[in-house]
């Protein structure tokens, strides 16, 4: 204490104090408890004629406890909380699908993949069909693909579960949702099952969803292969070849089938209750407690209906600039048609409602985000003042790999980032960049397939150079025959 007091006299006279000296006295202080000169008072006593410190001392927090619970007040005042969640990627990364399906999640089921979480958490009969069920529900919920990971190989560490093909199937099932087919390959290519149908025919649905053909073409001959002679394959199979036109392959199936003289048994549920296993077809009354059990899954359904939360109000914003698919709203793979609100500017669209329907409003998806000057102060004041679930799908870079838009700007306000990847279109590795074919300049241009193709970081290198090159002799043929 009393070489604190003597330091503080020694600066309060010393004639000239050099920049460490306070610091020396701070480390000194740091070390009595009894010390009671602060650091702020240290710095604005004018008589110590201190130089301007170049390091900035911690502040005192402004969180007292009042402020604290003010802040909580505040915050329950507000019903709903704002989220923002990011989708980028290069074109044809299927960004458009992804926005879709999670604005499509919302609007149809509000329920949120943590209450399966708890069920399972808390259940008595944790076992591989309970299990099998939360990872499955991860995939329908389909951002959460770390978590379901996470889950699988807590299976066994945890649990004691062995996994088996079906669990495999069910990840497959997780990943390819999240549109990561790439991934999900390498997952059943590695996969002790991967001479499993089960594992192929989970592959082979994600494939059709996001339509990858090449990755279907050869998920569906190894599906096939597994096992022959299941009639259910071929109908299968000829589904997956339809959804891509690919009707010759459809035919041939068809055919294969007639010869072998194979035919679809109607599909089946079944259950083991007490080693007894029991057989459901659709609608059937062959089980001799069909009654009872059909009033029971009528009494599960309505209060599964009467737990549902309501359908939440979903809106889309695109860029006005991209005339390429119809204007005023989108339509999903499935066919389901979502309302669209083509703009030039984002800050024109709350005005497009009565301050009403704006509060009701939950999810706001916006696409083709880079084309968007004000994104930020939109998706700011949306999600932190309006309280709404913000979901943006753009590209993050340009066709020369610069930042596009301001779509990056908003990183820092979001809940998630989700990079996606297209297949390179010269090797099928997977695509990371936007290669323009064409030899224009403008950031701007807005084409399809005819314009850009999506490559993987080689093919990109070798692209660009070979475009400088096509577009060099171009410039000295014009110059000739000028
Ligand atoms: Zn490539």
């Amino acid at each position: 204490m009393l070489a604190i007091s003597r330091m503080k006299a020694f600066i309060s006279s010393a004639p000239h104090v050099s920049k460490t000296t306070p610091f020396a006295l701070l480390s000194l202080a740091s070390s009595s408890k009894s010390f009671s000169f602060s650091p702020p008072t240290l710095f604005q006593k004018p008589n110590l004629l201190l130089p301007k410190p170049n390091i900035f001392l911690p502040k005192r927090s402004i969180f007292s406890p009042q402020n604290v619970r003010c802040l909580q007040m505040e915050a329950e005042s507000h019903q709903r909380s704002g989220e923002i969640h990011v989708i980028v990627g290069p074109m044809f990364a299927g960004k458009t699908t992804t926005l879709l399906r999670k604005v499509q999640s919302e609007r149809g089921d509000g329920s949120d993949i943590s209450d399966g979480h708890r069920v399972f958490d808390t259940s008595q009969n944790r076992n591989a069909i309970t299990w099998t069920a939360l990872i499955s529900g991860y995939g329908q919920n389909g951002r959460v693909v770390e978590i379901a990971r996470e889950y699988f190989s807590s299976v066994t560490r945890d649990y004691g579960i062995q996994p088996r093909a079906q669990h495999y199937a069910a990840l497959v099932d997780v990943l390819g949702s999240a549109g990561r087919l790439e991934e999900a390959y390498e997952f059943v290519s590695n996969s002790p099952y991967k001479e499993h149908s089960v594992i192929w025919g989970a592959f082979l649905w994600a494939c059709r969803i996001h339509g990858d053909r090449d990755l279907l073409k050869l998920a569906a001959k190894k599906y096939f292969k597994l096992e022959p002679e299941n009639a259910g394959k071929y109908v299968v199979l000829s589904n997956a070849y339809a959804t891509f036109g690919l009707w010759d392959n459809v035919a041939k199936i068809r055919d294969m089938m007639k010869e072998s003289g194979l035919v679809k048994e109607p599909a089946y549920s079944k259950i083991e209750v007490q080693k007894e296993v029991h057989f459901f077809l659709k609608a059937d009354t062959y089980h001799k407690q069909s009654e009872e059990i059909y009033e029971m899954v009528k009494l599960v359904d309505f209060s599964l209906k009467d737990s549902a939360c309501a359908p939440r109000n979903v809106a889309i914003i695109k860029s006005i600039k991209d005339t390429r698919y119809g204007l005023d709203s989108i339509v999903t793979h499935d066919g389901v048609k979502l309302p669209c609100w083509p703009l030039k500017d984002l800050s024109s669209f709350k005005q497009k409602f009565t301050p009403e329907a704006y509060d009701k409003l939950d999810v706001i998806g916006i696409d083709e985000a880079q084309f968007f000057e004000d994104l930020y102060d939109f998706c700011s004041e949306a999600a932190d003042h309006d309280g709404k679930k913000v979901i943006v799908a753009g590209l993050d870079g340009d066709y020369l790999r610069r930042s596009f838009g301001s779509v990056l700007d908003i990183i820092p306000l979001a809940d998630s980032v989700t990079k996606l990847t297209a297949r390179c279109e010269l090797c099928g590795k997977r695509a990371f960049f936007t290669l323009r074919k064409t030899e224009e300049l403008q950031t701007e241009l807005i084409g399809g397939a005819d314009v850009y193709m999506p490559v993987c970081r080689q093919h990109y290198v070798g692209g660009q150079v070979a475009v400088e090159a096509a577009r060099v002799v171009l410039e000295s043929q014009v110059q000739c025959a000028s």
